[in-house]
């Protein structure tokens, strides 16, 4: 009944993604983000060492797992 914003998100109804903290890139795993697979540019990443995150789309955020990107506590 109560209008708490939720404290995970703090409102925003997103949070940071995980998987790259804001960075929107996440190392490439085939390169482990060296941009090279035995002296030889990844083919993967195209020798960045780096990936668009997949998680977050790029964005930096993902949607707030807590009150599912309402913003809203749902308690
Ligand atoms: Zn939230
Ligand atoms: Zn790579
Ligand atoms: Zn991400």
């Amino acid at each position: 009944m109560s209008k708490e914003v939720c404290t995970v998100c703090n409102g925003t109804g997103k949070v940071k993604c995980d998987e790259c903290w804001g960075d929107c890139h996440i190392d490439c795993e085939t390169c482990a983000g060296s941009g090279l697979v035995d002296g030889v540019k990844c083919s993967e990443c195209d020798g960045t060492g780096q990936m668009d995150c997949y998680t977050c789309d790029s964005t930096g955020e993902i949607k707030c797992f807590q009150c599912n990107g309402t913003g809203k506590a749902s308690i």
